[in-house]
């Protein structure tokens, strides 16, 4: 028999093309199907969100629907041997927050194969500080350590670095040791990203567009979360047989480069895909935070939102105005 609880959710409804986000109480009996309901206790807020929350139908087709890519929460009741009910659990990505009613909301359902068991000695908050952009920038590192970066190789740049990718991308770079250079729109976040272990912080403009093919190479490698122009003149800067992790489209979905820096200089481009990705390379990525990768300058510098706080939250990611990371707390 399926429970019927009623709980509060941040909704968005469509109203002449207008998308209006607000509090509203819904019944868990409408949540869709699935084999595990889940009582969320904290989402994580995403640029995804904003552009679901602003109705793009690339990443949400209908409304009314509950915004919330992430969550993290106790399983209340389970179809499938696994989870149990009682235990703890993050989810993130897959169809959850774009089609199938998301974080936003007190409760999920949703199947058992989008659920990681949450680490051993972890709070559902922590795994919601990183959040789906947490496990990007860890994957976007993983790919460098996977192709060979070292940290004596040299100056590892981080694009959007004050973003919510960007910014737990520098922190654990420089934990591993790497030299990390920070490029930042943000004058006001130089003082921060210096805090989480950039050595330099250097404006967009060292991004901006250069007719010529190719730059002085001065990064050894990268991690981009931005795309777009900026990623192509990345390109024209980084090293022989250096490698850029390329997850991100803020500065633009299209990449217009020449093929010389892969084929004068070797260098190679990484995509970074968190969403699709099979459970157990999610589940490895969280176990190494909750371990060895743990950011605690991310950690503490976290801050918390109630579902009122999430209109302005998200149409400041919209803006590019956001930065580090931001917790729903489902109790505020
Ligand atoms: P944020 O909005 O938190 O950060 C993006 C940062 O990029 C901003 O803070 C800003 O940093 C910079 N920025 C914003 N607008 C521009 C612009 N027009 N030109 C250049 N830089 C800009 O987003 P997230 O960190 O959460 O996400 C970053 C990207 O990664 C997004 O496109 C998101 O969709 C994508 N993503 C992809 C995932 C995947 O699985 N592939 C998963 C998660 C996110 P600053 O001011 O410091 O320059």
């Amino acid at each position: 028999m399926t429970t019927k609880i009623t709980y509060k959710a941040w909704r968005v409804n469509a109203q002449d093309d207008q998308y209006i986000g607000s509090v509203q109480s819904l019944n868990t009996a409408d949540l869709p199907e699935g084999e595990v309901l889940i009582r969320v206790s904290h989402s994580s807020l995403n640029y995804k969100d904003a552009l679901s929350a602003s109705g793009n139908k690339g990443v949400t087709r209908s409304f009314p629907h509950t915004p919330g890519i992430d969550a993290a929460g106790e399983v209340v009741e389970s179809r499938a041997g696994s989870p149990a009910v009682g235990g703890s659990v993050i989810v993130t990505g897959y169809d959850l927050g774009m089609n199938t009613d998301g974080g936003f909301g007190e409760y999920i359902r949703i199947p058992s194969a989008w659920c990681v068991p949450l680490p051993e000695g972890w709070k559902t908050r922590t795994a919601m500080i990183y959040g789906t952009a947490g496990l990007t920038a860890g994957l976007s590192v993983q790919k460098l350590l996977t192709m060979g970066a070292s940290p004596e190789q040299g100056k590892v740049a981080v694009s959007g670095a004050s973003g919510a990718v960007g910014s737990v991308a520098v922190e654990l770079l420089a934990k591993l040791g790497f030299e990390v250079v920070a490029i930042s729109g943000k004058a006001s976040q130089i003082e921060e990203l210096k805090e989480l272990g950039a050595q330099e912080v250097v404006g967009r403009d060292t991004l901006a567009e250069n007719k010529k093919p190719l730059l002085k190479p001065v990064f050894a490698h990268a991690v981009d979360t931005v795309g777009g122009n900026p990623l192509a003149e990345l390109l024209k800067q980084v090293r022989p047989g250096g490698s850029v992790s390329c997850c991100g489209l803020v500065a633009g979905a299209g990449l217009a480069t020449t093929v010389l820096p892969f084929i004068l200089r070797g260098v190679n481009l990484l995509g970074v895909d968190s969403v699709e990705i099979p459970l157990a390379e999610k589940d490895a990525v969280w176990q190494k935070f909750a371990g060895d990768w743990s950011c605690p300058k991310t950690e503490a510098a976290a801050k918390d939102i109630g579902r009122t706080e999430l209109d302005s939250a998200l149409k400041a990611f919209l803006k590019g105005e956001s930065s580090g990371k931001t917790v729903l707390d489902h109790s505020k």
